[in-house]
């Protein structure tokens, strides 16, 4: 299996990326933002916990995200590799997943590191509140989201590195210009 995890700030393309990925790979898509919000949306149990978190821009716990992961990618048997977006995190998120693939016979394949300056990512989230409709892309939230980032999740960054599987990626461009990157990289392990 292909296993490709996307890897950034919100705001750094990681869902635009994804989408043209699968189609050009074939790979199937998972997003635990996309989980978690269709999970608001039916107001299941999970759904009103997580909701909790999101409006925060928090994290929402290790151990539900890694729950909802594993039923998920149970569906996806016989897939011919699965594109992870916004998962893993945490250094616990990325062991769960190592230990779950390597049950399926497969592992994370390599991590796309997109890099965007923070500035930017700032106005690409104002833009994209005006018409998305998350109740996360307000400036209060996308604040505390960016701190986030900086803090808990940029340091996984290292946790791939030292697996050998990070690349670093500019995530500012033309969309075409950086699938164009992005595709070249994948295109080593094919
Ligand atoms: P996203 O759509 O990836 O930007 O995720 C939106 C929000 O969902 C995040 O700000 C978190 O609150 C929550 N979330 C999504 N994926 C995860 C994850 N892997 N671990 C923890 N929280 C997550």
């Amino acid at each position: 299996m292909l296993n490709v995890v996307i890897f950034g700030a919100p705001g750094s393309g990681k869902g635009t990326q994804s989408d043209l990925i699968i189609k050009e790979f074939g790979l199937d898509h998972i997003s635990t933002g996309d989980v978690l919000r269709a999970e608001m949306k039916e107001g299941t149990e999970l759904g009103k916990i997580a909701d909790d978190y999101i409006v925060k821009g928090q994290l929402v716990p290790d151990e539900l995200i890694i729950d909802m992961l594993a039923k998920v990618l149970d569906g996806k048997e016989g897939s011919k590799g699965v594109v992870f977006d916004g998962f893993p995190r945490t250094i616990l998120q990325a062991e769960a997943l190592k230990k779950m693939l390597n049950e399926r016979g497969t592992d994370v394949t390599l991590m796309i590191n997109l890099h965007v300056e923070e500035d930017e990512l700032m106005n690409r989230l104002l833009e994209r509140g005006k018409i998305s409709g998350r109740s996360d892309d307000n400036i209060d939230t996308i604040k505390s989201r960016l701190d986030v980032y900086r803090l808990q999740i940029a340091p996984l960054a290292e946790y791939y590195m030292k697996e050998g599987k990070r690349y670093a990626v500019n995530g500012v461009g033309t969309i075409e210009e950086i699938f164009e990157r992005i595709k070249e990289i994948i295109n080593r392990y094919l």
